[in-house]
């Protein structure tokens, strides 16, 4: 076993604190195998005893490192202790190495530790006699406040090191601070409490379109620095440290973010994250895969252009510029409802084939009011090319009735008794009334669906048989549009004769 002995010297000098908190606590590296340690301060004699006690008792009830304080005579020395230590606290001329006090020295603490393990293996407390001493809370006052020194000397002997960035206990130099900072219990926390694993939240099991993603990971409790492990299918990627402060989740609490700003070729990756500071390394996370497929093989993207704002016309014109090289246009549409329809239109068929100018299209069917969105993909023969970004705008055209239709069968003479029933189909109406007057009888009026006469797309021809034969004779029929906004016109009359 290799022993190592260090000391950390308390002094008298008086500065003021810094404000800065670009720094924490300072641990030593060395610390107690477990959150508790026993500590002898039989030898004091009162107030100091009792203030000793009470600077153990409150490094036990607010931090998370318990001092079993002993009222044993065991002195801060000891020939049997690991190199002369004896785990105790006094008063004293020279530390248990033989050194003597400065003449600001206030109290040193000395500790030993494994070699080997890094683990402390014993301590010693020893305050200067040579110095004034009382106990007061407070302002620091002539004399010296043992008790504020005691909490001082303990934090040392838990594993602390001096901090001079933030008001702390531990600053090397004594201040009117008479009782544990944050960043003390912090300090104890860190060295003590078990890391916990990141947890990783993107990518995770998805596809990215960047080629340099944003890692993000909720943090672990108590981790003040993240390894980064990126592995692709040709091996190492990326095996980094990043400081948690510098990934916004300093706190340990909360998302940290890393852009370790690179770019990823095309493929399928993996990741980790390890949790560490600066005496323990925590677990890896899980492990999270992603696939990224960035690369732009096509041409590049277009810009839209219209329709933006509000469009007016149930059927505006789509408008974008050419792409050089881009011999198709996909158009992606999201209605107000959140349907998705994706077209595929030649450059040619939106006057745009000499790659330069504007690309224009109409749709071929009115659109609904409301908000909607759109982007428009290039492609070449290369493969797809880029996205637009997308572009929103609303329709909001007054609520109209379908127009009229024209009637196309039957007419004039005939010669079946069950004829096909044809006119066409009118866009906008989703439902049709056929309107028969037959020689003899009353007439007869039936409502179809569109989509139960073969022209829910709004196109081509409605056609609709009747359930029985026809009488011979003259006849008239006409045909009503309709839709939610209500009916629209009669056709013309059709005239036809049944043999
Ligand atoms: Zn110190």
């Amino acid at each position: 076993m290799a022993a190592v002995i260090r000391r950390a010297t308390f002094t008298a000098a008086l500065i003021g604190l810094l404000s800065s908190a670009a720094a924490a606590f300072v641990l030593s590296a060395h610390r107690w195998p477990q959150p508790s340690t026993t500590v002898y301060y039989g030898l004091l004699s009162d107030p100091y005893a009792s203030a000793f006690a009470s600077a153990a008792g409150e490094w036990t009830s607010r931090s998370v490192f318990q001092f079993n304080a002993q009222a044993s005579a065991i002195g801060p020395c000891s020939a049997s202790g690991p190199l002369g230590l004896g785990n105790g606290a006094n008063f004293g001329t020279t530390t248990c190495d033989g050194t003597g006090f400065g003449d600001s020295d206030l109290a040193v603490t000395e500790t030993v530790y494994d070699g080997n393990t890094g683990f402390l293996l014993a301590a010693a407390i020893t305050f200067n006699t040579a110095q004034s001493w009382s106990v007061y809370d407070g302002p620091l006052q002539a004399s010296i406040d043992f008790r504020r020194v005691a909490l001082h000397e303990l934090g040392h002997f838990l594993g602390l090191e001096h901090e001079t960035n933030v008001p702390a206990i531990m600053n090397p130099d004594i201040s009117d601070l008479d009782r544990l900072q944050d960043d003390d219990i912090n300090g104890a926390a860190a060295l003590y409490v078990p890391l916990g694993a990141a947890t990783l939240v993107a990518p995770a099991e998805t596809l990215v379109n960047t080629a340099r993603p944003l890692y993000q990971w909720n943090a672990a409790p108590g981790s003040s620095w993240y390894r980064f492990y990126l592995h692709g299918t040709a091996g190492t990627v990326s095996d980094s440290w990043y400081s948690a402060s510098n990934l916004g989740c300093g706190a340990g609490s909360g998302t940290c973010s890393l852009d370790p700003g690179f770019n990823l070729q095309d493929g399928i990756y993996s990741w980790w994250i390890m949790s560490w500071n600066y005496v323990k390394a925590g677990p890896w996370s899980t492990r999270s895969d992603f696939t990224v497929a960035a690369a732009v093989v096509g041409p590049g993207a277009t810009t839209l252009s219209a329709p933006t704002g509000t469009a007016t016309t149930p059927r505006p014109t789509f408008t974008w510029s050419a792409v050089a090289g881009s011999t198709w246009y996909q158009l992606w549409l999201a209605s107000p409802s959140g349907a998705i329809s994706q077209t595929w239109y030649r450059a040619s068929d939106a006057g745009c084939a000499s790659g330069t100018g504007m690309c224009q299209i109409t749709p071929s069917r009115d659109l609904s009011n409301g908000s909607w969105s759109f982007a428009v993909e290039t492609w070449s023969p290369a493969g797809s090319g880029s996205w637009s970004a997308p572009q929103v705008f609303v329709v909001s055209t007054p609520l109209l009735t379908p127009p009229a239709t024209t009637l196309i069968a039957p007419l004039g003479l005939i010669t079946t008794t069950s004829p096909t029933f044809q006119w066409n189909a009118i866009a906008t109406s989703t439902w049709y009334q056929l309107y028969l007057s037959p020689p003899s009888g009353g007439p007869v009026a039936t409502w179809y669906r569109a989509s139960d006469v073969g022209c829910a797309s709004g196109t081509g021809a409605c056609s609709v048989n009747l359930p029985s034969p026809l009488s011979s004779g003259s006849y008239r029929f006409w045909v009503q549009t309709w839709n939610s906004n209500g009916a629209g016109p009669w056709s013309a009359p059709g005239n036809f004769n049944v043999p």
